[in-house]
């Protein structure tokens, strides 16, 4: 795979350079983007934009705010990935929480939920469930475990999330996408029929990449050819994975869980994008426990965040990028996760003086 091809940017018909908007979806092909800095190796007229595939930097502000302010009553212990704990709520957050009152664990798996519920039967465990469609899986696993073990202490708060709806949402809205480059591991485990609409619906085209930088490049070039042969198809450049629709995970879904509207930072609401637990299993259900009505529609302010993840905003447009908000010290969730672009581009790109970096 080289770029030769990609360098033939223009459109052979009109005799016009064809500018092209491409947006990774994925949090990991960001990072893989970044690090390899390919973006460096693409013609001018090709801009890769980052999307909204990173489950930490999606995550909505007021759910961050309602898990913290669960965290502070005294019965109740926490748990979550480590990249949650970073995450900042309007005034706290759970870092914060852990070093103060103690009462907040790290797990690397749902499953490990188990034994921590087990081992602090007088306290209520909330669990808190974050990711997209790879990770519900896991989640399902550790909701059938505590009913199989009559765990009654443990209750999900399920901020998971669809990323087709999110996609759609883009589309729907002013951005300028001439095509997607699909994630890799939701794909995976979806299948790549899943994205069909945005074919179908939207005449965009859409192509799964592996992981690899060279991968990431064979996505580029196909959606390429595809925008210049004015076609709009789904396809996959990652041989691991299959077109068709993946039923058995479409089964796991709707068994454990029920697709609601959810709240996403930087978009508000969108219909059907997020999964609650299914009635079958509301014992474990941390909203209806705590009585959670709502996610107050709050992005922090001064955080670009919710522009970032949209690909309105390149992470070195925002004010605080490298000053206030550092990895050591995020202002905002694009700065915590491996996945998250201000992170990213902090890391491996803020010494080349965040060189392309500014929108076209
Ligand atoms: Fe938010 Fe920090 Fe990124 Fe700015 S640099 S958009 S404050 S995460």
């Amino acid at each position: 795979m080289t770029t030769k091809n990609l360098k033939k940017g223009s459109d052979p018909c009109k005799g016009r350079t064809l500018t092209m908007k491409i947006m990774e979806v994925c949090g990991s092909h960001t990072a893989v983007i970044v690090k390899s800095g390919l973006a460096s190796l693409l013609p001018p007229n090709i801009e890769l934009i980052s999307g909204p595939g990173c489950p930490v930097c999606v995550t909505a502000q007021g759910d961050i705010d309602n898990i913290l302010e669960i965290a502070q009553k005294d019965d109740v212990l926490v748990v979550a990935f480590g990249d949650m704990l970073k995450v900042p709520g309007t005034r706290i957050s759970l870092k914060k929480i852990r070093a103060e009152r103690g009462n907040v664990e790290i797990v690397y798996s749902p499953l490990d939920v188990i034994n921590i519920a087990e081992s602090n039967s007088e306290k209520t465990v909330l669990y808190f469930a974050v990711g997209f469609e790879t990770t519900v899986g896991a989640t399902a696993a550790l909701i059938k475990e505590a009913k199989r073990k009559k765990i009654r202490n443990l209750k999900i708060y399920s901020t998971h999330k669809l990323i087709m709806p999110a996609m759609k949402a883009l589309l729907d809205g002013e951005s300028e996408i001439d095509g997607f480059i699909l994630p890799g591991h939701v794909s995976t485990v979806t299948g790549y029929g899943y994205f069909e609409d945005i074919a179908k619906i939207y005449k965009k085209p859409a192509v799964v990449a592996g992981f690899w930088p060279e991968n990431v490049l064979e996505s580029v070039e196909e959606i390429q050819t595809l925008v210049k042969r004015g076609k709009a198809e789904v396809k996959s450049v990652y041989k691991v994975v299959l077109k068709s629709v993946n039923m058995e995970w479409q089964k796991l879904v709707k068994e454990f869980f029920v697709v609601e509207n959810a709240a996403w930072r930087g978009f508000g609401k969108i219909p059907k994008s997020g999964l609650d637990i299914n009635d079958k299993y509301k014992e474990f259900d941390a909203k209806l426990f705590f009585n959670i009505k709502d996610v107050k529609r709050t992005d922090k302010p001064g955080c670009s965040c919710g522009e970032v993840i949209k690909g309105m905003k390149k992470p070195a447009e925002c004010s605080l990028f490298g000053k206030a908000c550092v990895p050591d010290n995020p202002f905002g969730p694009c700065m915590v996760s491996e996945e998250g672009s201000c992170s990213v581009w902090y890391k491996y790109s803020y010494n080349s003086k965040i060189k392309g970096q500014k929108s076209k």
